[in-house]
């Protein structure tokens, strides 16, 4: 989508702070971490939020949990434990119209 940010951090056109990137997926740092490791991990193809997982796009979904292990070790908090969260429209206060998983971890979080 030519006015959604987080394709042009895809193209490259916005700098972002990669650290795991494959067909499918990136994940780079976000711009204000609310914890000392909080990451982004977002899908290549331009799906706008939660709302929009089909059962035709679906599969990028699997993919980024899939990789969210791995992301984790590369941020050296594979072992120490993470939290995955997306927010998912007005309500939640989804700010960026590009479905996003944000990687938190690197201290303990408090639920809720
Ligand atoms: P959400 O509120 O779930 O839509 O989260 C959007 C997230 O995107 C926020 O945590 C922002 O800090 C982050 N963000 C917005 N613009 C950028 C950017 N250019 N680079 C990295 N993170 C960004
Ligand atoms: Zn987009």
């Amino acid at each position: 989508m030519d006015n959604c940010i987080f394709c042009k951090i895809i193209k490259g056109e916005i700098p972002s702070t990669v650290v795991y990137e494959d067909d499918v997926m990136i994940a780079f740092k976000d711009l204000n971490p609310v914890a000392p490791v909080h990451v982004l991990m977002i899908p290549k193809m331009h799906i706008s939020s939660a709302a929009e997982i089909t059962e035709e796009n679906a599969h990028v979904v699997a993919h980024i949990f899939n990789k969210a292990k791995e992301v984790a070790e590369i941020m050296g908090i594979g072992n120490s434990g993470f939290r995955i969260v997306n927010n998912c429209g007005e309500n939640a206060g989804q700010t960026v119209m590009h479905l996003h998983f944000h990687l938190i971890g690197g201290k303990t979080l408090l639920w809720p």
